[in-house]
């Protein structure tokens, strides 16, 4: 088999952060890249990447841009899916299949899905809207605690209301919702998989992600994670038996739940470069950036095999601070050993809004927990 990969035109729906990891990943080889996103300056908007400004969920926007692609990928979901059928039809390479992508788009689909295949699951039913769930708690159809998630559109915990007492039933969402049942969490883990062409597969380590409870944030995302080997194969067949489950090409970050009882379920999933590896960087032989890239190319996978431990944290804007956004304290932080800045072009800061990522590597995961804490404590996104 020969391939040019510098003759080879990718387009890219959508220009945030993961985009323009992927393209950095891309440009490694020299692939001819292309990204849409509606925001001239979003993360993609530097002069190494071509963009073009267009809406994503409009049909001919993506279309246009799609035609002249050899393939296409994506680092959203909501995006126009008939758009990128059309262009399947006509012979680009889209990856993951539209398909797919429809089917993740809709949670109340996914829930479906993971029932139809037999994958574990929390128990779920869904429903149209605020009065429907109301009702259902009278007839005895619902029991309260639950958890309501809105069908379509949710993401970073927007769109997803827990209801553990009378009272949150004022904050119900009124809108088409999976109504699951609230899961006794002991830990959330989080698994990349990937699957390439021939359906040969390979997944990352297990990673854990560790949540601020306060506000309600991942705090830390770290690998390996504290799990027994049993469990982290448990995982990892999981996550395997579900990119299989959906027939589908490229990666596939798979959330989990593992409850009290030692149980694992799943929880939603992305096809697409996702926020639980960005780790894979620095801290594995392959990143789920070229890993992505290998597998819809139709290329061998590469080795997930993990360099070093690492511990990563969104670097959020502060609370109070809304403007052009200044680097607080990252001189000290750049003298940790293993500290590794990623920065997404974000010019305004805003409250909590992820203006970048660090991952610190360790050869002892306590010790880069350790300057973890010590990174979110200096560093500070102000205006
Ligand atoms: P999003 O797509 O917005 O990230 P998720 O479905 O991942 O939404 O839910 C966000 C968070 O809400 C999860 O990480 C978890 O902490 C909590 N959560 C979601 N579903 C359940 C559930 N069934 N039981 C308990 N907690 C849940």
């Amino acid at each position: 088999m020969s391939i040019n990969l510098s003759n080879t035109k990718l387009g890219i729906i959508g220009g945030g952060q993961l985009g323009k990891m992927l393209n950095l990943a891309a440009h490694n080889w020299h692939l001819d890249t292309y990204v849409i996103d509606p925001n001239p300056y979003c993360s993609c908007s530097t002069s190494s990447i071509q963009l073009t400004e267009g809406d994503f969920m409009d049909y001919q926007t993506v279309y246009n841009f799609g035609r002249d692609k050899d393939f296409l990928t994506i680092e959203i979901e909501k995006i126009n899916v008939n758009a990128l059928k059309a262009l399947e039809k006509e012979g680009v390479k889209v990856f993951p299949e539209p398909r797919v992508i429809e089917l993740i788009q809709d949670k109340g689909l996914q829930k479906e899905f993971y029932k139809e295949k037999q994958l574990a699951s929390s128990k779920f039913i869904l429903l149209n809207g605020k009065e429907s769930v109301l009702e259902n708690i009278k007839n005895g159809a619902i029991h309260i605690p639950f958890v309501q998630k809105s069908r379509k559109g949710g993401y970073d915990g927007k769109g997803v209301h827990v209801v553990n007492d009378i009272q949150d039933l004022e904050g119900l969402m009124d809108c088409p919702c999976v109504i699951e049942d609230l899961v006794d969490i002991e830990k959330e883990l989080a698994v990349i998989v990937a699957r390439n062409h021939k359906g040969e597969t390979n997944a990352f380590p297990v990673v854990e992600m560790e949540f601020n409870s306060k506000a309600n944030l991942v705090e830390f995302l770290s690998c390996p994670s504290d799990i027994s080997k049993e469990i982290e194969s448990k995982a990892i067949n999981i996550a395997t038996s579900c990119i299989n489950a959906y027939n589908m090409t490229g990666i596939l970050a798979v959330e989990l739940f593992l409850t009290k009882s030692g149980e694992i379920l799943i929880n939603e999933v992305a096809p697409r470069p996702h926020n639980s590896g960005h780790h894979t960087i620095e801290a594995c032989i392959t990143s789920q950036y070229e890993q992505h890239l290998r597998a819809i190319l139709g290329l061998s996978l590469g080795s997930t095999l993990l360099k070093s431990p690492a511990v990563m944290i969104n670097i959020l804007g502060e609370a109070n601070y809304t403007g052009i956004a200044k680097y607080e304290g990252l001189d000290e932080c750049l003298s940790v050993e293993g500290f590794k800045l990623h920065l997404y072009g974000k010019k305004d800061t805003k409250p909590f809004r992820k203006m970048g990522h660090a991952t610190i590597l360790d050869r002892d995961i306590e010790k880069a927990k350790e300057k973890a804490r010590f990174v979110q404590k200096k560093l500070k996104v102000i205006a």
